[in-house]
């Protein structure tokens, strides 16, 4: 199984690596072509402006939402962004692949990014150390949603059961439980 990680800007080398970790070969994705051979793919944390951007500049945003239809995708923080269905930015053109909506930066500025713990619904062995950087906050969700992991009473980790979206930072860190979920999610 080979997952693809989006390598146009952000994160991606994090989330390589915790991908080997889980002994799961990890594939940089920055032309559409790469997708075919991906069971799943990860959108990182990033600049959402830039990464919506360069989806079109490469061409890569209707072969994006093609692959949603048959594989699961996990955004992180601005990929959470893309993941979205409803953003007051005209900037940026979102994917709608999860009825969320999101307001961008809502978490505090970067000076005001922190570390603290989230519980996860899917393993309760202990908490998980959340990295926010300028992390967007979820609004509302739709009927199909379902919520993974909450601070102060917000979500934070949501699915539709095909698709996950986290608005922190997974990938920071050496804790591998939210990966290892998105890939049950593949293997489902
Ligand atoms: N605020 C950024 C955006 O909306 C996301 C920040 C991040 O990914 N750490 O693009």
């Amino acid at each position: 199984m080979k997952i693809g990680v989006l390598a146009l800007q952000g994160d991606f080398a994090k989330h390589e690596s915790i991908l080997r970790e889980l002994n799961v070969e990890a594939m940089q994705i920055k032309y559409p072509e790469e997708l075919k051979i991906c069971s799943g793919l990860i959108i990182p944390g990033g600049e959402s402006t830039t990464i919506s951007m360069q989806m079109d500049y490469i061409g890569i945003r209707k072969k994006i939402i093609d692959f949603a239809k048959e594989h699961p995708v996990f955004g992180t923080c601005a990929g959470l962004v893309m993941l979205s269905t409803q953003l007051e930015d005209s900037r940026i053109q979102t994917l709608d692949l999860m009825d969320i909506t999101v307001s961008r930066n809502a978490w505090g500025r970067q000076v005001h990014s922190f570390v603290d713990d989230v519980s996860l619904s899917f393993s309760n062995s202990k908490p998980f150390g959340a990295v926010f950087i300028r992390a967007p906050k979820i609004d509302k969700v739709g009927n199909d949603i379902t919520v993974l992991s909450e601070y102060q009473s917000e979500p934070v980790i949501v699915t539709n059961g095909k698709h996950l979206a986290a608005s922190f930072h997974p990938e920071l860190g050496n804790d591998t439980r939210i990966h290892k979920y998105f890939l049950e999610l593949i293997n489902d």
